[in-house]
């Protein structure tokens, strides 16, 4: 592992471990909150965490930062599990929970109060804001700001008790309301909420705040480098007040610039809409950038784990070109992936001096660069589908593919020409008939030249599939920036969806795996659909870039 490149974060590291801090330990955390599934952004912070822990034979707990209960639920803790270990990567200990720390995180809560560090406050949200100040001016002293220890102790523990309602007492860390900082002008670190907690059920009607949780939990865990994103740079000097003040161990808060895509957008919030309000199917929609929705497009854990690798862990924001993810992924199925032949478009070829009833089975490779992968059956016989766009009446110049008196190979087969394309009464090719060669197979004609080479499959053998062609699910590249009066859902490209459900498949795919990828000759790459029961194949990417068109 450490012969993986480094970055800033393993230069820090290093560091430590020279100088004999942390005893040469490494824990590192993945602190989702269970408001969501997981998105490709997370998956940077995935391999980065786990694989830190990894390079320095250290550990990464998966904790869940569920100090939210009404936005979170069992289902995404679940999801995030699932994408985790999907991902590749394992934690050692037991699952952890912000949760399950609440009696400690309460115990330290106390002792701030005891300690004179913290106060009740019952100000209302407006007057809380008007006291705080602005980043111009300096903020007020809550009128509450100089209750006595005794005083404060009284009422948190009714508050704990369910003496107060929601929003008529918060605690406070009394730290200095003229900081420049507006994190340090005296932070609620608790709050009352009734509300049933999906871990902890209805134990608790007060929860402690995301600034208050996250340090110390990362303090009960002796986590060494607390990794985050760009975002939190600010809230560090509280990270640092509230372990500093209460003495605990006390883990480094590294920083570091999150993923940001071009054409997506990466927030739990803006998903969650998409999902709610239908204009996807599902968190796993195989247009959405969750790593389930990922899964379910075809893209597999190694591309997505060798996507994080290129992009880096840099100490500045960018935004990254989707092309990027998408060159990962058909970096991995043009080497892995088996090859098969499946007609989008079907157009009827008949070869009209082929013997009737006869039928044939080539033996066809399955990876033109892999000759482990084997070979599979490809049944032949007098009637084939092609696609449509594989013949032109009137070709353009340079044409390859089938024309009237023209030649073509067929993958794996014979060359054919074309006698004659029959027409329906609106004038549309509906079939064509052509004619064999049947001293072809694997030989060069004699005194011609085939044109290209296309693929087909034996229409009394095909079977029936729906596929999927999937595009950017946003049309803007960066839909998620201010626009005038618009926003993101402004941008949703209305044909991110085309579904085709006269496709003809080469018979072998009725036994592919759920999930399985294929590069379908000449279309591009697709993969089973994980959760339709039928023939259903989704298009992952195409052959090339379409993305620089
Ligand atoms: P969102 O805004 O999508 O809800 P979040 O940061 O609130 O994201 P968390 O569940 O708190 O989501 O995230 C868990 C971890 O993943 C955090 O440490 C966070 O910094 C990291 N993370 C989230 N989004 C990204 C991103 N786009 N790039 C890198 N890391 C990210
Ligand atoms: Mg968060
Ligand atoms: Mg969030």
């Amino acid at each position: 592992e450490t012969s993986k490149p480094g970055n800033f974060i393993t230069q820090i590291i290093d560091k430590d471990n020279e100088s004999g801090k942390n005893a040469g330990v490494v824990t590192t955390r993945f602190p989702p909150e269970p408001n969501g599934y997981l998105h490709i952004g997370h998956a940077k912070s995935i391999c980065l965490n786990f694989g830190l822990a990894q390079r320095y034979n250290g550990q990464c707990n998966l904790r869940f930062d569920d100090t939210n209960p009404e936005k979170e639920s069992v289902e995404y803790i679940e999801s995030i599990k699932r994408d985790v270990e999907w991902l590749g990567f394992s934690w050692k200990d037991d699952i952890k929970f912000a949760s399950g720390y609440f009696d400690q995180l309460f115990d330290f809560a106390v002792q701030l109060i005891q300690a004179g560090k913290a106060y009740v406050c019952e100000l209302n949200a407006e007057q809380m804001r008007d006291y705080r100040g602005t980043l111009k001016e300096p903020g007020k002293n809550s009128p509450y700001r100089d209750r006595t220890v005794e005083e404060n102790m009284t009422i948190f523990m009714d508050m704990k008790n369910g003496k107060y309602k929601d929003g008529e007492a918060v605690l406070r860390a009394k730290i200095d309301m003229a900081s420049p900082n507006i994190n340090m002008r005296d932070p609620i670190i608790y709050r009352v909420r009734h509300v049933h907690h999906h871990q902890t059920g209805d134990k608790w009607c007060v929860y402690p705040m995301y600034d208050f949780t996250h340090c110390l939990s990362d303090a009960i865990e002796e986590v060494t480098h607390s990794v985050c994103t760009l975002e939190f740079q600010d809230h560090r000097p509280l990270y640092d007040w509230v372990l500093d003040t209460l003495k605990t161990f006390h883990p480094q808060q590294i920083e570091f610039a999150r993923l940001n895509l071009n054409y997506t957008v990466t927030s739990k919030r803006k998903l969650k809409q998409l999902v709610d309000e239908k204009h996807v199917s599902s968190w796993d929609d195989p247009r959405m950038p969750t790593i389930s929705g990922l899964r379910r497009r075809g893209y597999t854990a190694l591309s997505i784990r060798n996507f994080c690798e290129r992009i880096g862990v840099t100490k500045s924001d960018s935004v990254v070109d989707f092309g990027m993810l998408e060159h990962a992924i058909r970096e991995d199925l043009d080497a892995n992936a088996n090859r098969a032949m499946v007609v989008l478009n079907p157009i009827k070829v008949t070869l009209t001096n082929y013997p009737e009833g006869k039928e044939e089975i080539f033996m066809v490779n399955n990876h033109p660069k892999n000759e482990a992968a084997g070979t599979r059956e490809v049944p032949f016989g007098k009637e084939l589908y092609i696609d449509a766009a594989d013949f032109a009446e009137v070709p353009p110049r340079k044409w390859k593919r089938l024309t009237l008196e023209g030649a073509v190979r067929l993958r794996g087969g014979y060359v054919i020409t074309c006698d004659e394309a029959i027409k329906d009464a609106h004038g549309e090719v509906v079939e064509l008939r052509c004619r064999y060669d049947e001293n072809t197979l694997g030989v060069n004609p004699e005194g011609y030249k085939p044109k290209g080479v296309i693929h087909w499959v034996s229409a009394k053998h095909a079977v029936d599939a729906r596929v999927n062609l999937y595009d950017r699910l946003f049309n803007e590249e960066a839909p998620d920036a201010n626009h005038e009066g618009k926003n993101f859902l402004d941008f949703i490209n209305p044909e991110s969806l085309t579904v085709l459900t006269n496709v003809k498949a080469e018979p072998s795919l009725v036994s592919s795996d759920k999930g399985q990828g294929f590069q379908f000759e000449r279309e591009g790459y697709f993969c089973r659909d994980l959760v339709e029961e039928g023939i259903v194949f989704n298009r992952t990417v195409t052959l090339r870039d379409s993305w620089a068109k």
